[in-house]
């Protein structure tokens, strides 16, 4: 058994849709898990009717129209038949969507997220599914959430390894093509939920562990893991080999290829993780494995709109266990994840992501015990196999207000100068 996974941009318009025929041909024969998102940026838009639909932030009806026509469009342009099925069985999603957000929300704004936002793959499998079997790939739709089982953690779903062993157990036997959802889960009272944004990956490393398939293929539109976001820095260059270790150090750190929760059941099952590019299917891409050689040239992560937090306490006393304590508890429950962290005798510093939904709420609790002193607008740069040279090259102009070292890795928090 082999895994693909088809992300948002991969399944975006016809086009798109009929390039995944295109590479599903390259491996007649085989056994594959194919995984796919939402078509292009529709889980955005799920969101926004979750808000419409939960906050009344504007008209449900007017933003689940758009969903609707942005899908048969595609639908449009891939069959001919217009009196095909999946006309009917999108009518029918879309009529179930309409009830849904009729009615007040009963359960938490989490809960009903996920029910609408994991509609976006329900609808991408089928519409994907249909036209392959259209096209004569022949294929079987799947419901993931009849495979993946978590618990009622709603919007990042913490899967119940031992359950969805077992319910894979048909998977692994399964034969030809089977298309299913990433991103989505059950739970044991048949709620949905998902695994987080960006989740899709992660399923397909789920699926490939309890499976014991032989690889998880990635395709995407770029043509492999560079060594920085092209969109940050003009030179990037391809890495052909990353080890497991490295691909997790990365993904911690904010490199957004991969999910980070990907490689760790890869890891260990020892599958080798495949990023390819589904414009050009048979370039090589790059694959993380086993290999344990470090990468030969520097990886770059920038994160911009970061928020650097002192925190001391108000006697002036030190920092010390309790005050750590106190303070990681108090980033756990609103939920604000920490990107960097440096300590000293007299204030803990902290580097976040600017959320503004969570940051306020998060630094008023803190100024109740501690003094606060925060600093906005600035940039998070972690370089992994970094040397003297490359720091000074990626903060010429800036000015360094925290620094983090390891062997392998410096963080960088760094103001324009
Ligand atoms: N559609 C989901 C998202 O955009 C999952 C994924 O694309 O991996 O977050
Ligand atoms: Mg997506």
């Amino acid at each position: 058994m082999k895994v693909f996974k088809f992300g948002g941009a991969s399944v975006k318009d016809a086009n798109a849709v009929k390039n995944v025929g295109r590479i599903l041909n390259l491996f007649p024969n085989e056994d594959i898990i194919v995984v796919i998102s939402a078509m292009g940026k529709v889980t955005n838009a799920l969101e926004r009717l979750t808000d419409a639909f939960f906050y009344k932030k504007e008209n449900a009806a007017d933003v689940l129209n758009e969903i609707k026509q942005y899908h048969f469009d595609i639908v449009d342009q891939l069959f001919s038949n217009k009196q095909h099925p999946i006309y009917d069985e999108l009518n029918n999603t879309f009529v179930e969507l309409e009830w849904a957000i009729e009615d007040d929300p009963t359960h938490s704004y989490n809960h009903e997220y996920d029910q609408i936002v994991s509609m976006g793959e329900l609808i991408s499998t089928k519409i994907v599914s249909a036209y392959l079997n259209e096209a004569n790939i022949k294929n079987q739709w799947l419901d993931a959430r009849g495979i993946i089982q978590t618990d009622n953690t709603y919007r990042e779903g913490r899967v119940d390894w031992e359950l969805t062993q077992k319910l894979s157990e048909n998977l692994s036997q399964q034969k030809g093509i089977t298309i299913t959802q990433g991103f989505i889960g059950g739970t044991s009272e048949n709620f949905t939920t998902t695994l987080g944004r960006e989740g899709s990956d992660y399923t397909a490393a789920i699926l490939a562990f309890t499976t014991n398939s032989e690889s998880v293929t990635i395709w995407k539109d770029v043509p492999g893991v560079l060594n920085a976001d092209p969109k940050w820095f003009d030179e990037t260059k391809k890495l052909e080999q990353i080890s497991y270790q490295d691909a997790i150090e990365l993904a911690y750190y904010g490199a957004t290829v991969i999910h980070p929760k990907t490689i760790k059941p890869l890891q260990n099952k020892k599958i080798p993780l495949y990023v390819k590019s589904f414009i050009d299917p048979n370039e090589k891409g790059t694959v993380i494995n086993e290999i344990q050689s470090p990468l030969p040239i520097p990886c770059f992560i920038f994160k911009v709109n970061q928020v650097l937090i002192s925190i001391s306490p108000k006697d002036f006393s030190f920092i010390i266990e309790e005050n750590l304590s106190d303070i990681f508890n108090l980033f756990a429950e609103k939920q604000v994840k920490v990107n960097v962290m440096q300590n000293s005798a007299i204030s803990f510093s902290v580097s976040v992501d600017n959320d503004e939904r969570k940051l306020p709420d998060l630094i008023k609790t803190l100024q109740k015990d501690y003094r606060v002193l925060y600093n906005d607008n600035l940039e998070l740069i972690t370089i992994r196999y970094y040397d003297q040279a490359t720091i000074e090259r990626v903060t010429i102009d800036k000015k360094i207000l925290l620094e983090v070292k390891s062997r392998n890795t410096v963080q960088l928090v760094v103001k324009n100068a």
